[in-house]
């Protein structure tokens, strides 16, 4: 950290060593099965990248990424809490979280980074949507032209679909680890079993609803804050360039 100015919003500063972040990410396999690569949750949803890649602007814009002006740019945020807490989220609960080195030009936030090239060291998995730990791939259903997503399973919801175990999928990334996240934390606010809030006589609801109903509400503050603190970063950035746009006028 030596060196770095201590104003979070300093305009384009440059990484003399790579720092380390955490992202989420879905796990993605080339439609010929021979390369694995990543997607975005959010912004940049539409292209894939590799273990190493160079942001490009996800607008189209002819900018090198990440620029004040535009929104693009690869996203980390700074501890493996916060995107761990970040996956809690439905809409992110099949993504993997990507442990990154981050390098190059670089935009700082309160909890991350938004900046211009990634390696990626380490793939952690998650949940199967019942709950249980993730262990296999299998197809999700989506995909972008040459790729399909993938999401990760457990050993009875595999079936007899077909999968692709974390060591291959950790071969098609050239080497680059795969592994099963922590399951046991205790902050977790995914409580599968405990039904206790729910109504008396009312049948069990699918695993999949029966997680959202069961999200404690004191859990959600720290996840919910962790990402209205990039959406608000983002936001701030909006509003000084309009302001600057209107003076300018
Ligand atoms: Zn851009
Ligand atoms: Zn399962």
């Amino acid at each position: 950290m030596a060196g770095w100015p201590s104003s979070r919003r300093t305009p384009k500063e440059r990484l003399s060593t790579p720092l380390v972040g955490y992202k989420l990410a879905h796990p993605m396999v080339s439609a010929d099965g021979t390369q694995g690569g990543f997607c975005g949750v959010t912004l940049g949803r539409a292209s894939v990248y590799r273990v190493v890649a160079d942001a490009e602007c996800a607008q189209g814009g002819r900018h090198s990424s990440p620029s004040r002006w535009c929104d693009c740019g690869f996203y980390c945020v700074n501890t493996l809490d916060d995107a761990r807490a970040l996956a809690c989220d439905p809409d992110y609960r099949y993504a993997v979280v990507l442990e990154v080195a981050v390098s190059g030009r670089f935009l700082r936030y309160e909890k991350g980074l938004r900046y211009a090239r990634q390696r990626v060291g380490a793939v952690r998995v998650g949940r199967c949507g019942c709950g249980h730990a993730g262990t296999v791939f299998v197809e999700a259903g989506a995909g972008t032209v040459g790729w399909r997503r993938l999401v990760a399973v457990c050993t009875s919801c595999v079936g007899n679909r077909p999968s692709i175990t974390m060591a291959e999928f950790s071969r098609l990334l050239d080497g680059t680890p795969v592994m099963q996240d922590d399951m046991a934390r205790p902050y977790d606010p995914v409580r599968p079993y405990d039904l206790s809030g729910a109504s008396a006589g009312e049948d069990e609801a699918p695993a999949d609803t029966r997680d959202l109903d069961q999200v404690d509400n004191a859990a959600l503050v720290p996840l919910l804050t962790a990402e209205v603190a990039l959406l608000q970063a983002r936001l701030d950035e909006i509003q000084r360039q309009l302001g600057r746009l209107t003076e300018r006028g």
